[in-house]
C-alpha cells in the first residue's frame, strides 16, 4: 500500500510498531535534511553540486585529496550545527522502548549517536565523517587537528606513518566495512519489520539490506517523500515528510 495521507500513514505505522517485536530501521540522508544537512538526490542535493570523488581518485591524486578536504571543511559548520531531527528522536524512543535492537544507517553525520542511541547499537554502513582514519595504519585523526594543517599548507595532511588520511567514510569504489555489513545482514535476517527512512535505495550494496529482510519474511516499510527503487516490494510506503510521519513516536 502506498499512502500520502498522513493520518492513515501514522495509524498504519502505529499498528505495525505496536505489533512488532524487532524493528530494524534503515536510514538514509533524508532523515537528516530537516537538520540542515542536504541529501544527495533531492533537488539541490549534494549530488547536483559536487559529484562524489571516487576512492581510486582520492588515493592516486593529490588534487583529488585537496578537493575532498576543501569540500569537507566547507560543510563543517553545517554538520557542527545540526541537531537530531524528529526522525532520529523517534528512533531513539523506539530504541529505549526495547523495540529496536540497533539502527542500520547509510548516514555519516553522527546524528543517531547525538539522539541518544548508544554507539554499539548503530551500524554505520558508510562510516562517519566526524573523524578521520589513516588508510595505512588505521590510526584515528581528529578533524580539528587536520584543519589547521590543511589551511596552512593547502595540502591534505598525511599520517606520521606516511599513510594517506581520509575521513572515516566509505567512498564510491571503496570496500564496505565487513563487520558492519555482516551485522546489518544479521539484523535484517532477524527483524519482523524493516523500516526504511529517507533513502532512495539507489546505493549498493547497502540497498540490498531491506530486500534481504523482506526475503526473510519481514514486513518492509518505506518512509520517503519521493518514490524509491523498491516501493513495489514494500508492504507499506509512506510518501510524506519523515519528521511529520514520525513525530508521533517521539517520547521525549
Ligand atoms: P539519497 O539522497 O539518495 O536519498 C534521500 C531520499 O530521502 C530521497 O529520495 C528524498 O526524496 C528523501 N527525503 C529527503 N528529505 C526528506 C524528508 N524530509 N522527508 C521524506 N523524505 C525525504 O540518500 P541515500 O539513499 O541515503 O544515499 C546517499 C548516500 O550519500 C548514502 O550513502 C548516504 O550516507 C550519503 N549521504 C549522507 C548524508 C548524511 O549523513 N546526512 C547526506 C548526504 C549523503
Amino acid at each position: 500500500m502506498i499512502t500520502a495521507d498522513l493520518d492513515i500513514a501514522v495509524r498504519h505505522l502505529r499498528d505495525l510498531i505496536d505489533g512488532a517485536r524487532r524493528i530494524v530501521p534503515f536510514t538514509g540522508a533524508g532523515i537528516s535534511t530537516e537538520c540542515g544537512i542536504p541529501d544527495f538526490r533531492s533537488p539541490g542535493g549534494l549530488w547536483t553540486k559536487n559529484r562524489p570523488i571516487p576512492f581510486d581518485d582520492y588515493m592516486s591524486s593529490v588534487e583529488a585529496r585537496r578537493e575532498a578536504w576543501q569540500r569537507r571543511f566547507a560543510i563543517e559548520e553545517t554538520f557542527a550545527k545540526a541537531k537530531p531531527g524528529r526522525g532520529h528522536r523517534a528512533l531513539a524512543s523506539l530504541y529505549r522502548a526495547g523495540k529496536v535492537p540497533a539502527v542500520v544507517t547509510q548516514n555519516i553525520d553522527n546524528l543517531h549517536q547525538a539522539s541518544g542511541v548508544p554507539p554499539h547499537a548503530i551500524v554505520e554502513l558508510h562510516g562517519n565523517t566526524s573523524y578521520a582514519l589513516c588508510l595505512s595504519c588505521a590510526r584515528r585523526h581528529e578533524l580539528a587537528d587536520i584543519r589547521p594543517r590543511f589551511e596552512a599548507t593547502g595540502d591534505a595532511p598525511d599520517c606520521s606513518c606516511g599513510g594517506i588520511i581520509k575521513t572515516a567514510t566509505v567512498s564510491f569504489g571503496q570496500a564496505m566495512p565487513a563487520d558492519a555489513m555482516a551485522r546489518a545482514q544479521e539484523l535484517a535476517g532477524e527483524c519482523d519489520v524493516l523500516l526504511v527512512i529517507g533513502s532512495s535505495l539507489a546505493v549498493w550494496p547497502a540497498a540490498g539490506i531491506p530486500l534481504l529482510a523482506k526475503r526473510n519474511g519481514a514486513t518492509l516499510v518505506i518512509v520517503n517523500r519521493e518514490p524509491t527503487e523498491f516501493d513495489e516490494f514494500a508492504d507499506l510506503v509512506v510518501r510524506n515528510d519523515i519528521g511529520d510521519a514520525l513525530v508521533a513516536f517521539v517520547t521525549h
